[in-house]
């Protein structure tokens, strides 16, 4: 049974992060050498992932995301695909990745039980492709794309952050894309996510929000009419180009937080439970686990993080969490 937390949210999803490393840099979310990294001693096994996803399964957790750092850089990720996939109670097992590896594992992810891929792409020209995020290949990612498309890891969602002076001019291009394409384009309003942001002016003013990136597109493509995605429904509100195949979507992190309707917890691939990824609270469960703790008191430290859940963010008016990067958590 799924549970409710203190503001009566039930809590049916888990983001599971499997590294904190990445073959890319990109600049809203790494330092250009990267950020300390964890230990291999320091990162969960996927024996303790695995025990960790039982007993959230336990608990009426039905829907797992991997992440990282980048998930695909970690050996062994698609065994780790099928030991999730195949645990009773987990019908929805999803990843978010930068799409540089995606094309060489696509069919492997599939096969073994992979629902979805989220796809990070915030530029669709190579060479401002390469500089957000140092050093990666446009033409990978949509490879990556492409493989993930044959290999039916369907509907394909791309996240696209918004930077003010790096590619705002781009929201138009990514829009037109949906007209005859099945993409699921997603723009996400830029967090301040303390130690990874490596944005050197004052972050706010690179903050595009979603009103202003609706009123670019809506200008030159014509009015946005709602639109429903079939799988997955995250906090994005999604809509349509009069007549196009794909969607557009918006998470609004910052304008308008949706807090309220959070069904989230996120475990970091050292094995810290966050409740909430904008709350510095962390619980411990690699001490434990490591000590020998099993199923059952695992889920009751889940059942903590579903209790100390803070009821929202305050994004608007402070800045974001200061002790982890956003690749040390996942997205
Ligand atoms: N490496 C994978 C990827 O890039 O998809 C997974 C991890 S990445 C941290 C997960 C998501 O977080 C990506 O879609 C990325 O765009 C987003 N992200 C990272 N830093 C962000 C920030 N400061 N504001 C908004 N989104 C951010
Ligand atoms: Fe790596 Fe993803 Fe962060 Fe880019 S957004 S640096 S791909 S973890």
């Amino acid at each position: 049974m799924t549970h409710l937390d203190a503001y009566n949210r039930p809590i049916s999803y888990l983001r599971i992060s499997v590294t904190d490393r990445c073959n890319l840099r990109c600049l809203y979310c790494m330092p250009r050498d990267g950020v300390p990294l964890c230990s291999h001693h320091e990162i969960l096994t996927y024996e303790e992932i695995e025990t960790i996803a039982r007993a959230a399964a336990e608990l009426g957790i039905s829907k797992v995301r991997l992440t990282g750092g980048e998930p695909l850089v970690r050996t062994g990720i698609v065994e780790l695909v099928r030991v999730l996939a195949s645990i009773p109670g987990i019908d929805d097992l999803a990843m978010t990745t930068n799409g540089i590896r995606l094309s060489r594992h696509a069919l492997a992810l599939a096969e073994a039980g992979l629902l979805r891929v989220n796809v990070s792409l915030d530029s669709l020209r190579p060479e401002r492709f390469e500089r957000i995020t140092r050093g990666g290949r446009l033409e990978d990612v949509l490879h990556g794309m492409e493989a993930a498309r044959e290999a039916g890891l369907q509907p394909i969602k791309i996240n696209t952050v918004v930077i003010r002076g790096t590619n705002d001019d781009e929201v138009v291009d990514f829009a037109r894309k949906t007209m005859h394409q099945y993409w699921n384009v997603r723009f996400i309003e830029l967090m301040p996510m303390g130690r990874g942001l490596s944005i050197e002016d004052e972050w706010r003013e690179k903050i595009v929000i979603a009103q202003e990136i609706r009123r670019k597109v809506e200008t030159v493509l014509g009015k946005l009419e709602p639109a429903k995605v079939s799988a997955g429904n995250g906090p994005a509100r999604y809509y349509r180009l009069p007549g196009a195949r794909g969607t557009l979507g918006f998470i609004t992190a910052v304008s308008d937080h949706f807090c309220y309707q959070c069904n989230r917890m996120r475990l970091t691939a050292d094995g810290q439970l966050r409740p909430c990824l904008l709350s510095d609270h962390e619980i411990d469960l690699r001490t434990p686990l490591r000590q020998g703790a099993g199923i059952e008191e695992i889920k009751s430290l889940l059942l903590k993080g579903v209790e100390t859940k803070p009821r929202r963010h305050h994004l608007a008016e402070s800045d974001g969490p200061e002790k982890r990067a956003m690749s040390q958590i996942g997205g």
